[in-house]
């Protein structure tokens, strides 16, 4: 048992219950909800919100956990309602996304760290709503500045012991160069969840990540799949090979879904047409085939409710 940060204060972990480690609330940018509010239509955007989380809750989601940072238009004070509003519980991050400010670019590591570290323990948007998890990304190869982001989470996590979440390309294996990275600044391994892995399927990099000791985020942005992707059955089933390999104590569902995309000419972005369970679709999709294909319920309670509870936790993957 442990006490984290929510949105609404202090969160003992026991209550954490069925979550999704990687979701999003709105996807923006840094600055447009005060400079361009016409692009982001926060009082559409808060009833979409609250029929979204409240359907989520009814549907049986506990917790999201949500890693947009300062660069995706975190909006922490709409966190903070919609979850007063659905009892849905939310955790928000402190850290970077790809698009890195440019205030940043080639600071010290311990610098940004004070930044996040701030995020953390006082609060966030001169608010007392504190990050619970640190978000990083990296494009493949990773680049100078991304680097520099990656250390700078990894000092954070040793100042204050909140745990990593990433953020990969598609079709990369640039998880493992992730962890290299941030397991020599002194972060272990089981502090650390790759996000994003349903978007490389391939069986020897996530047994590989499994046996470094990290999380296995199964974070599935588009059902219909895209160029470079089989559409969600197809992923699915191949998912369901690995948790009979043995990754079920490593592994962590999620949707990477958001209520509005305030972009809307990046290719590859799924819509409502093609998810209309939004963030049930894993409940209503995805598990259901896992179990008709065999999983057992146990399992599914392991990979939704216990995995993530371990992750927060700090405790390990074990069998
Ligand atoms: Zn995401």
């Amino acid at each position: 048992m442990a006490t984290i940060n929510s949105v609404m204060g202090p969160l003992d972990t026991a209550e954490l219950g069925f979550t999704l480690p990687h979701e999003h609330l709105v996807d923006s940018s840094a600055g447009i909800r005060v400079t361009y509010p016409e692009l982001e239509l926060r009082d559409k955007v808060l009833d979409m919100a609250l029929e979204s989380f409240n359907e989520a809750k009814a549907g049986g989601v506990d917790t999201v956990v949500e890693v947009s940072p300062l660069d995706l238009g975190r909006d922490v004070v709409l966190m903070r309602e919609v979850s007063e509003r659905t009892a849905v519980q939310f955790i928000c991050c402190t850290g970077c996304w790809l698009d890195i400010p440019r205030s940043f670019w080639g600071r010290d590591k311990d610098f940004i760290a004070d930044l996040w570290v701030r995020e953390i323990e006082q609060g966030i948007d001169g608010t007392d709503i504190k990050a619970g998890v640190i978000k990083v990304a990296t494009s493949d190869p990773i680049s100078e500045q991304e680097e520099l982001m990656l250390r700078a989470s990894a000092r954070t996590h040793l100042r204050t012991g909140v745990p990593i979440s990433t953020h990969t390309p598609t079709s990369s294996r640039i998880g493992e160069e992730q962890v290299r990275i941030l397991k020599e600044e002194g972060v272990e391994p089981h502090q650390i969840y790759v996000g994003h892995l349903s978007n490389t399927l391939d069986p020897d990099y996530h047994r590989e990540l499994a046996r470094l000791g990290v999380w296995l985020g199964w974070d599935i942005n588009s059902p219909h799949g895209s160029a470079d992707l089989p559409e969600w059955r197809e992923r699915t089933d191949y998912l369901k090979d690995r948790l009979d390999e043995g990754l079920a104590p490593s592994m962590m569902l999620s949707h990477d879904w958001n209520v509005v995309l305030s972009r809307i000419s990046s290719s590859g972005m799924s819509s409502r047409e093609q998810n209309p369970d939004g963030y049930l679709w894993i409940s209503r999709a995805v598990i259901p085939r896992l179990m008709e294909s065999g999983v057992p319920a146990v399992v599914i309670d392991r990979m939704m409710v216990d995995n993530p509870r371990s992750y927060f936790e700090g405790a390990r993957p074990t069998d």
